[in-house]
């Protein structure tokens, strides 16, 4: 039976990568996503040949198309250091892409594991996944930082329309130091908190903020305020109370490893490799499924989902990547215990062609 692709409204904004990564995903988009869906993509090129070529204009695009059509999905990019700008002749260090991504969103990072029944966990109580939300705005990823050389006074200024604050931070006595100041805003404070009850809102899970605010009684305890004000106060009161849950319209999804390096090199010699797609495939899926979300289209979730079992499918049957193999294996693992990179992915569209196949609810 034919299958008769998936139509999806309004477009998404893919963010190409680097290395193993930008090779994983050209698979993934021609034997998971581009035979099942009619989609219209935004395509940015944040490989780092292109950033170079664009002066790295083409992250600020792609981060501000991502503000416009509300779902991003992003393939692992390498951040340059000294080696990098060799390697590749850069014109400059290009900064971090997610860095720059994540300030333009004014982000707030969620990371959450798979989980796969036969792949043993760190802590093997835990059953169910935690997801883990950052703030990724201000603090250390905007701070200024200087070296201190010899004696003298640190103070910190603000001078404001209304009020101009100086405060004396540390007297340097001996040769000198280190010092660093930095800010947020109470509208990215408010943002974080709107995301991170909406996200635990949409899984029906409970939410907890950790912070240092017994140290940093003022900045870390401005994050507490939006949590115990009257709005989210409504929140905690039942768990049914929508109205008052913000609406967290804009995510860029990506999995959470790099660009996976030392597999590249082996397969720029033309060498096996046994790359696990899994997280690169998920990014797809659940930048898929927030745009499946905010158009109501029921196909495309109900796709995205039976994308994510195929995976977990997968893996539960036995057919695996190397790095599980070993997890499930040990350090003395066969070949024959696991797949090669094309032969995991290929296995995972069989499975996905039987999951769609059967009869569907829709
Ligand atoms: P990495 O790419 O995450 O890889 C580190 C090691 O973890 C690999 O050598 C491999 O271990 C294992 N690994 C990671 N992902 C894997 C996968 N999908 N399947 C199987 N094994 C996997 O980190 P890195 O080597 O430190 O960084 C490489 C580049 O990625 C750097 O240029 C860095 O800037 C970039 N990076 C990008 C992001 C991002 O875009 N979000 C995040 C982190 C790093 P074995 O070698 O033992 O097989
Ligand atoms: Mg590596």
């Amino acid at each position: 039976m034919a299958f008769q692709k998936i139509k999806v409204a309004n477009p998404i904004v893919e963010m190409d990568g680097d290395e193993m990564t930008r090779v994983i995903w050209r698979s993934i988009k021609d034997k998971l996503i581009f035979p099942f869906l009619d989609l219209d993509i935004k395509y940015f090129d944040l490989g780092l040949p292109n950033r170079d070529a664009t002066d790295d204009r083409v992250t600020i695009e792609s981060a501000e198309a991502t503000l416009k059509y509300n779902v991003a999905v992003k393939c692992a990019t390498i951040t340059p250091d000294e080696g990098r700008v060799k390697e590749f002749n850069l014109k400059a260090m290009w900064k971090s892409p997610n860095g720059t991504i994540r300030n333009i969103l004014n982000g707030t990072v969620f990371r959450e594991p798979i989980i796969c029944r036969n792949i043993p966990r760190l802590v093997s109580g835990w059953t169910k996944p935690i997801c883990i939300g950052r703030h990724a705005f201000g603090d250390q990823y905007r701070a200024t930082d200087t070296v201190i050389k010899g004696p003298g006074k640190l103070k910190l200024l603000f001078e404001g329309k209304e009020e101009q604050v100086e405060l004396e931070v540390f007297k340097f006595t001996g040769a000198g130091g280190v010092a660093l100041s930095m800010y947020n805003t109470d509208e990215s404070i408010r943002s974080f908190a709107e995301a991170s009850m909406n996200t635990a809102y949409q899984k029906r899970w409970p939410l907890y903020l950790s912070t240092k605010n017994t140290i940093l009684k003022k900045y870390d305890g401005r994050f507490w305020v939006p949590w115990v004000d009257d709005v989210s106060a409504g929140i905690y009161a039942s768990k049914k109370n929508i109205a008052m849950c913000p609406d967290g319209k804009t995510i860029e999804a990506e999995a959470a490893h790099g660009t996976v390096t030392r597999h590249y090199r082996v397969h720029q010699k033309g060498g096996e490799t046994s790359t696990n797609s899994i997280a690169s495939i998920f990014a797809w899926t659940r930048g898929l499924a927030h745009r499946a979300k905010l158009d109501n289209n029921a196909r495309l979730l109900d796709f995205t989902q039976k994308l994510e079992a195929a995976c977990i499918g997968t893996v539960e049957s036995g057919m695996m990547t190397k790095d599980l193999a070993l997890l499930v294996h040990g350090p003395k693992v066969t070949r024959d215990k696991y797949l090669s990179t094309e032969q995991f992915i290929d296995a995972v569209v069989a499975e996905l062609r039987t999951k769609l196949c059967a009869r569907s609810k829709l």
